[in-house]
Protein backbone atom coordinates (compact mmCIF):
# COMPACT_ATOMS: atom_id res chain seq x y z
CA UNK A 1 0.00 0.00 0.00
CA UNK A 2 1.03 3.32 -0.76
CA UNK A 3 2.22 5.66 1.58
CA UNK A 4 1.31 8.73 -0.51
CA UNK A 5 -1.99 10.31 1.09
CA UNK A 6 -4.89 10.51 -1.35
CA UNK A 7 -5.65 13.85 -2.67
CA UNK A 8 -9.06 15.39 -0.41
CA UNK A 9 -12.07 16.17 -2.87
CA UNK A 10 -13.99 16.99 -0.27
CA UNK A 11 -12.40 17.91 2.72
CA UNK A 12 -15.34 17.35 5.26
CA UNK A 13 -15.55 13.85 3.71
CA UNK A 14 -13.19 12.09 6.18
CA UNK A 15 -14.77 14.10 8.69
CA UNK A 16 -18.60 12.40 7.46
CA UNK A 17 -16.87 8.79 7.64
CA UNK A 18 -15.58 9.35 11.22
CA UNK A 19 -18.98 10.30 12.45
CA UNK A 20 -20.64 7.62 10.34
CA UNK A 21 -18.18 4.67 11.89
CA UNK A 22 -20.00 1.66 13.44
CA UNK A 23 -20.93 2.41 17.24
CA UNK A 24 -19.09 0.35 19.58
CA UNK A 25 -21.00 -2.20 20.91
CA UNK A 26 -22.56 -1.86 24.24
CA UNK A 27 -21.00 -3.66 27.06
CA UNK A 28 -25.05 -5.30 27.72
CA UNK A 29 -24.93 -6.34 23.96
CA UNK A 30 -21.56 -8.17 24.24
CA UNK A 31 -22.40 -9.72 27.74
CA UNK A 32 -25.42 -10.87 26.55
CA UNK A 33 -23.69 -12.55 23.74
CA UNK A 34 -21.04 -14.09 26.20
CA UNK A 35 -23.48 -15.50 28.44
CA UNK A 36 -25.36 -17.52 25.56
CA UNK A 37 -21.58 -18.26 24.55
CA UNK A 38 -21.82 -16.24 20.86
CA UNK A 39 -18.44 -16.90 19.45
CA UNK A 40 -18.84 -13.74 17.63
CA UNK A 41 -19.39 -11.91 20.25
CA UNK A 42 -17.26 -13.70 22.32
CA UNK A 43 -14.44 -12.77 19.78
CA UNK A 44 -15.46 -9.23 19.88
CA UNK A 45 -15.58 -8.90 23.37
CA UNK A 46 -11.73 -10.59 23.35
CA UNK A 47 -11.00 -7.63 20.86
CA UNK A 48 -11.48 -5.07 23.35
CA UNK A 49 -8.99 -7.21 26.17
CA UNK A 50 -6.68 -7.03 23.97
CA UNK A 51 -6.79 -3.26 22.42
CA UNK A 52 -4.68 -0.35 24.18
CA UNK A 53 -7.37 1.97 23.81
CA UNK A 54 -8.50 3.78 26.35
CA UNK A 55 -12.02 3.20 25.34
CA UNK A 56 -11.33 -0.08 24.57
CA UNK A 57 -9.99 -0.54 27.98
CA UNK A 58 -12.80 1.13 29.76
CA UNK A 59 -14.96 -1.39 28.33
CA UNK A 60 -12.59 -4.25 28.37
CA UNK A 61 -12.75 -3.76 32.44
CA UNK A 62 -16.58 -3.54 32.67
CA UNK A 63 -16.80 -6.61 30.74
CA UNK A 64 -14.46 -8.46 33.22
CA UNK A 65 -16.13 -6.92 35.83
CA UNK A 66 -19.53 -8.93 34.92
CA UNK A 67 -17.79 -11.83 33.58
CA UNK A 68 -15.94 -12.65 37.02
CA UNK A 69 -19.02 -12.44 38.51
CA UNK A 70 -20.99 -15.10 35.67
CA UNK A 71 -17.87 -17.57 36.42
CA UNK A 72 -18.07 -21.09 35.78
CA UNK A 73 -17.09 -23.85 37.21
CA UNK A 74 -13.96 -24.76 34.74
CA UNK A 75 -10.20 -26.26 34.20
CA UNK A 76 -7.14 -24.62 32.96
CA UNK A 77 -4.68 -27.07 31.61
CA UNK A 78 -1.19 -25.49 30.62
CA UNK A 79 0.48 -27.63 27.77
CA UNK A 80 3.79 -26.90 26.85
CA UNK A 81 7.01 -28.45 25.40
CA UNK A 82 9.59 -27.56 22.52
CA UNK A 83 8.65 -27.38 19.21
CA UNK A 84 8.01 -30.13 17.32
CA UNK A 85 7.17 -32.41 20.00
CA UNK A 86 3.41 -32.34 18.87
CA UNK A 87 1.37 -29.96 21.03
CA UNK A 88 -1.17 -29.02 18.49
CA UNK A 89 -1.61 -32.83 17.40
CA UNK A 90 -1.91 -33.65 21.08
CA UNK A 91 -4.67 -30.41 21.57
CA UNK A 92 -6.83 -31.67 18.73
CA UNK A 93 -6.54 -35.44 19.75
CA UNK A 94 -7.07 -34.45 22.96
CA UNK A 95 -10.13 -31.88 22.07
CA UNK A 96 -11.78 -34.40 19.95
CA UNK A 97 -11.95 -36.50 22.89
CA UNK A 98 -13.84 -34.03 24.96
CA UNK A 99 -16.34 -33.57 21.90
CA UNK A 100 -17.00 -36.92 21.66
CA UNK A 101 -18.22 -36.61 25.67
CA UNK A 102 -19.95 -33.27 23.99
CA UNK A 103 -17.73 -30.83 26.14
CA UNK A 104 -17.32 -27.70 24.80
CA UNK A 105 -13.36 -26.07 25.05
CA UNK A 106 -11.50 -23.33 24.40
CA UNK A 107 -7.62 -23.27 23.10
CA UNK A 108 -5.28 -20.06 23.32
CA UNK A 109 -1.78 -19.49 23.16
CA UNK A 110 0.62 -17.58 25.04
CA UNK A 111 3.57 -16.43 22.34
CA UNK A 112 5.22 -13.60 23.41
CA UNK A 113 7.28 -14.09 20.17
CA UNK A 114 4.68 -14.02 17.98
CA UNK A 115 5.04 -10.24 16.75
CA UNK A 116 8.33 -11.22 15.99
CA UNK A 117 7.67 -14.57 14.41
CA UNK A 118 4.41 -13.35 12.48
CA UNK A 119 2.14 -15.79 15.00
CA UNK A 120 3.89 -19.49 15.16
CA UNK A 121 1.35 -20.46 17.87
CA UNK A 122 -2.48 -21.26 16.71
CA UNK A 123 -2.04 -18.42 14.21
CA UNK A 124 -1.63 -20.89 11.07
CA UNK A 125 -5.36 -21.72 10.23
CA UNK A 126 -3.81 -25.46 8.61
CA UNK A 127 -3.42 -26.55 12.61
CA UNK A 128 -6.10 -28.14 14.31
CA UNK A 129 -8.53 -28.35 11.88
CA UNK A 130 -10.84 -30.73 13.37
CA UNK A 131 -11.30 -28.22 16.39
CA UNK A 132 -11.32 -24.94 14.22
CA UNK A 133 -13.88 -26.61 12.46
CA UNK A 134 -16.67 -27.26 15.45
CA UNK A 135 -19.43 -25.15 16.76
CA UNK A 136 -18.21 -26.12 20.10
CA UNK A 137 -14.82 -24.72 20.12
CA UNK A 138 -13.33 -21.39 20.64
CA UNK A 139 -9.34 -21.34 19.34
CA UNK A 140 -7.93 -17.80 19.91
CA UNK A 141 -4.05 -17.04 18.74
CA UNK A 142 -1.75 -15.66 20.95
CA UNK A 143 -2.42 -11.55 21.67
CA UNK A 144 0.30 -9.39 20.21
CA UNK A 145 2.16 -7.55 22.70
CA UNK A 146 5.82 -6.19 23.36
CA UNK A 147 5.91 -7.72 27.00
CA UNK A 148 5.53 -11.12 27.83
CA UNK A 149 3.37 -9.46 31.30
CA UNK A 150 1.03 -7.77 28.66
CA UNK A 151 0.64 -10.93 26.70
CA UNK A 152 -0.20 -12.99 29.82
CA UNK A 153 -2.41 -10.40 30.96
CA UNK A 154 -4.76 -10.49 28.16
CA UNK A 155 -5.15 -13.94 28.13
CA UNK A 156 -5.28 -14.51 31.59
CA UNK A 157 -8.78 -11.96 30.45
CA UNK A 158 -9.71 -13.80 28.21
CA UNK A 159 -9.83 -17.15 30.55
CA UNK A 160 -12.67 -14.72 32.47
CA UNK A 161 -14.42 -14.56 29.51
CA UNK A 162 -14.35 -17.71 28.22
CA UNK A 163 -15.54 -19.48 30.99
CA UNK A 164 -18.36 -16.71 31.21
CA UNK A 165 -19.21 -18.20 28.13
CA UNK A 166 -19.31 -21.59 29.01
CA UNK A 167 -16.34 -23.29 28.19
CA UNK A 168 -15.89 -25.63 30.62
CA UNK A 169 -12.54 -26.51 29.58
CA UNK A 170 -9.66 -24.16 28.70
CA UNK A 171 -6.49 -25.25 27.09
CA UNK A 172 -3.34 -22.45 27.02
CA UNK A 173 -0.86 -24.02 24.96
CA UNK A 174 2.82 -22.25 25.03
CA UNK A 175 6.27 -23.16 23.48
CA UNK A 176 8.58 -24.76 25.48
CA UNK A 177 10.97 -22.59 25.03
CA UNK A 178 11.96 -19.09 27.92
CA UNK A 179 9.67 -17.58 30.05
CA UNK A 180 6.08 -17.96 28.79
CA UNK A 181 6.17 -21.27 30.87
CA UNK A 182 6.44 -19.27 34.07
CA UNK A 183 3.28 -17.00 32.60
CA UNK A 184 0.75 -20.06 31.64
CA UNK A 185 1.94 -21.53 34.90
CA UNK A 186 0.57 -19.15 36.79
CA UNK A 187 -2.63 -19.40 34.80
CA UNK A 188 -4.03 -22.72 34.91
CA UNK A 189 -4.77 -25.76 37.19
CA UNK A 190 -3.12 -28.41 35.74
CA UNK A 191 0.38 -28.09 33.97
CA UNK A 192 1.11 -30.60 31.19
CA UNK A 193 5.06 -30.98 29.72
CA UNK A 194 5.08 -33.08 26.68
CA UNK A 195 8.41 -34.82 25.82
CA UNK A 196 9.89 -37.23 23.40
CA UNK A 197 10.71 -41.02 23.75
CA UNK A 198 14.35 -42.04 23.92
CA UNK A 199 16.15 -39.07 25.06
CA UNK A 200 16.68 -40.69 28.28
CA UNK A 201 16.82 -38.82 31.41
CA UNK A 202 18.36 -35.51 30.46
CA UNK A 203 15.41 -34.21 30.16
CA UNK A 204 16.00 -32.77 26.65
CA UNK A 205 17.03 -29.68 27.69
CA UNK A 206 13.70 -28.71 29.40
CA UNK A 207 14.96 -25.89 31.90
CA UNK A 208 14.89 -28.10 34.98
CA UNK A 209 12.46 -25.50 36.48
CA UNK A 210 9.58 -26.26 33.45
CA UNK A 211 10.30 -30.01 34.92
CA UNK A 212 9.91 -28.79 38.39
CA UNK A 213 6.11 -27.34 37.51
CA UNK A 214 5.13 -30.42 35.82
CA UNK A 215 1.74 -31.65 37.32
CA UNK A 216 1.59 -34.14 34.32
CA UNK A 217 4.14 -35.44 32.09
CA UNK A 218 3.34 -37.24 28.53
CA UNK A 219 5.98 -38.62 26.52
CA UNK A 220 3.99 -38.24 23.00
CA UNK A 221 4.68 -40.02 19.91
CA UNK A 222 4.85 -43.37 21.70
CA UNK A 223 3.67 -44.75 18.35
CA UNK A 224 2.80 -48.14 17.48
CA UNK A 225 7.05 -49.92 17.24
CA UNK A 226 8.08 -47.19 19.95
CA UNK A 227 6.39 -48.21 22.70
CA UNK A 228 8.87 -49.87 24.52
CA UNK A 229 11.00 -46.63 23.44
CA UNK A 230 8.31 -44.66 25.34
CA UNK A 231 7.88 -46.74 28.40
CA UNK A 232 11.54 -46.46 29.32
CA UNK A 233 11.32 -43.33 29.06
CA UNK A 234 8.61 -43.08 30.90
CA UNK A 235 10.55 -45.20 33.41
CA UNK A 236 14.10 -42.53 33.60
CA UNK A 237 11.17 -39.56 34.00
CA UNK A 238 9.67 -41.04 36.63
CA UNK A 239 12.64 -41.10 38.25
CA UNK A 240 13.90 -38.08 37.47
CA UNK A 241 10.67 -36.40 38.90
CA UNK A 242 11.16 -38.11 42.09
CA UNK A 243 14.36 -35.85 43.07
CA UNK A 244 12.18 -33.22 42.94
CA UNK A 245 10.45 -31.97 46.28
CA UNK A 246 6.88 -33.08 46.74
CA UNK A 247 4.31 -30.61 45.27
CA UNK A 248 1.81 -28.43 48.19
CA UNK A 249 -0.81 -30.03 46.92
CA UNK A 250 0.66 -33.71 47.61
CA UNK A 251 -0.20 -34.55 44.28
CA UNK A 252 2.41 -37.21 42.73
CA UNK A 253 3.25 -35.62 39.10
CA UNK A 254 2.15 -38.46 36.93
CA UNK A 255 4.42 -39.71 33.63
CA UNK A 256 2.17 -41.01 30.53
CA UNK A 257 2.61 -41.62 27.61
CA UNK A 258 0.50 -41.14 24.68
CA UNK A 259 0.58 -41.22 20.40
CA UNK A 260 -1.78 -38.09 19.44
CA UNK A 261 -0.82 -39.03 15.78
CA UNK A 262 -2.32 -42.68 16.08
CA UNK A 263 -4.98 -41.43 18.74
CA UNK A 264 -4.04 -43.81 21.79
CA UNK A 265 -3.71 -43.41 25.37
CA UNK A 266 -5.12 -39.87 25.23
CA UNK A 267 -8.55 -40.79 27.17
CA UNK A 268 -5.79 -41.87 29.56
CA UNK A 269 -4.42 -38.59 29.57
CA UNK A 270 -7.85 -36.80 30.40
CA UNK A 271 -8.09 -39.54 33.07
CA UNK A 272 -5.24 -38.07 34.97
CA UNK A 273 -6.10 -34.71 34.22
CA UNK A 274 -9.44 -34.79 35.87
CA UNK A 275 -7.87 -37.36 38.69
CA UNK A 276 -5.62 -34.14 39.33
CA UNK A 277 -8.88 -31.79 39.56
CA UNK A 278 -10.58 -34.65 42.07
CA UNK A 279 -7.65 -35.38 44.43
CA UNK A 280 -7.05 -31.15 44.55
CA UNK A 281 -10.03 -30.35 44.69
CA UNK A 282 -10.78 -32.98 47.39
CA UNK A 283 -8.53 -31.57 49.28
CA UNK A 284 -8.71 -27.86 48.87
CA UNK A 285 -5.59 -27.09 47.20
CA UNK A 286 -7.69 -26.47 43.66
CA UNK A 287 -9.17 -23.25 45.03
CA UNK A 288 -6.55 -22.43 47.26
CA UNK A 289 -3.85 -22.32 44.18
CA UNK A 290 -6.18 -20.00 41.72
CA UNK A 291 -6.13 -17.52 44.72
CA UNK A 292 -2.68 -17.66 44.83
CA UNK A 293 -2.37 -16.87 41.40
CA UNK A 294 -4.99 -13.79 41.01
CA UNK A 295 -2.71 -12.57 44.15
CA UNK A 296 -0.07 -13.12 42.05
CA UNK A 297 -1.55 -10.81 39.00
CA UNK A 298 -2.31 -8.13 41.86
CA UNK A 299 1.05 -7.84 42.31
CA UNK A 300 2.44 -8.54 39.00
CA UNK A 301 -0.26 -5.71 37.78
CA UNK A 302 1.18 -3.10 40.48
CA UNK A 303 4.54 -3.72 39.39
CA UNK A 304 3.81 -3.41 36.00
CA UNK A 305 1.77 -0.33 35.90
CA UNK A 306 4.15 1.72 38.52
CA UNK A 307 7.14 0.65 36.34
CA UNK A 308 5.05 2.14 33.36
CA UNK A 309 3.94 5.06 34.76
CA UNK A 310 7.31 5.83 36.10
CA UNK A 311 8.96 5.86 32.93
CA UNK A 312 6.70 7.70 30.77
CA UNK A 313 6.43 10.65 33.41
CA UNK A 314 7.74 13.70 31.50
CA UNK A 315 9.94 15.01 34.44
CA UNK A 316 11.68 11.21 34.83
CA UNK A 317 11.85 11.14 30.61
CA UNK A 318 13.74 14.71 31.27
CA UNK A 319 16.21 13.69 33.96
CA UNK A 320 17.00 10.17 34.15
CA UNK A 321 19.33 10.47 31.52
CA UNK A 322 21.30 12.98 32.83
CA UNK A 323 20.96 10.74 36.26
CA UNK A 324 22.46 7.98 34.32
CA UNK A 325 25.72 10.06 33.13
CA UNK A 326 26.24 10.66 36.85
CA UNK A 327 25.69 7.52 37.92
CA UNK A 328 28.25 6.19 35.49
CA UNK A 329 31.16 8.91 36.46
CA UNK A 330 30.55 7.95 40.18
CA UNK A 331 29.52 11.14 40.84
CA UNK A 332 26.27 10.20 42.25
CA UNK A 333 25.22 6.82 44.57
CA UNK A 334 22.52 4.75 42.11
CA UNK A 335 20.64 4.66 45.49
CA UNK A 336 20.41 8.10 45.69
CA UNK A 337 19.29 8.65 42.40
CA UNK A 338 16.86 6.60 42.13
CA UNK A 339 15.06 8.23 45.53
CA UNK A 340 15.79 11.79 43.70
CA UNK A 341 13.98 10.50 40.84
CA UNK A 342 11.14 8.81 43.06
CA UNK A 343 10.86 12.18 44.56
CA UNK A 344 10.35 13.54 41.59
CA UNK A 345 7.40 12.05 40.76
CA UNK A 346 3.67 11.30 42.80
CA UNK A 347 2.39 8.04 41.36
CA UNK A 348 -0.99 7.59 41.28
CA UNK A 349 -3.37 5.22 40.07
CA UNK A 350 -4.91 5.54 36.68
P1 LIG B 1 4.13 -28.51 18.00
O1 LIG B 1 5.13 -27.64 17.34
O2 LIG B 1 4.62 -28.95 19.34
O3 LIG B 1 2.75 -27.91 18.04
O4 LIG B 1 4.05 -29.87 17.15
P2 LIG B 1 2.99 -30.32 16.03
O5 LIG B 1 1.73 -30.77 16.63
O6 LIG B 1 2.93 -29.29 14.97
O7 LIG B 1 3.71 -31.63 15.48
C1 LIG B 1 5.00 -31.60 14.90
C2 LIG B 1 5.15 -32.82 14.00
O8 LIG B 1 5.09 -34.00 14.78
C3 LIG B 1 4.04 -32.93 12.97
O9 LIG B 1 4.58 -33.38 11.77
C4 LIG B 1 3.10 -33.95 13.57
O10 LIG B 1 2.37 -34.68 12.59
C5 LIG B 1 4.07 -34.86 14.29
N1 LIG B 1 3.44 -35.56 15.43
C6 LIG B 1 2.66 -35.05 16.40
N2 LIG B 1 2.27 -36.01 17.25
C7 LIG B 1 2.81 -37.17 16.80
C8 LIG B 1 2.76 -38.53 17.24
O11 LIG B 1 2.14 -38.89 18.23
N3 LIG B 1 3.49 -39.44 16.52
C9 LIG B 1 4.20 -39.08 15.41
N4 LIG B 1 4.87 -40.02 14.77
N5 LIG B 1 4.25 -37.83 14.97
C10 LIG B 1 3.56 -36.89 15.65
Amino acid sequence: MSNKKRPTINPKASERVHKRRKPLPEVDVLMEGILKGDRVLLSKAITFIESEHPTHQDISRQLIEHCLKARKPSIRVGITGSPGVGKSTFIEALGKHLLEKDNPLAVLAIDPSSQISHGSILGDKTRMQVLAADQRVYIRPSPAGNSLGGVAQKTRETIILCEAAGFENIFVETVGVGQSEIAVHSMVDCFVLLLLPGAGDDLQGIKRGIVEMADLVVVNKADTGRQQLAAESRKAYKNALHLFPPKENNWIPQVLSCSALENTGIAEVWAAVNDFRKHTSANGTFEEHRQTQARFWLYESIHQQLKRQFFEHPNIKTQLAQMEKQVEAGELSPFRAASDLLALIKISAK
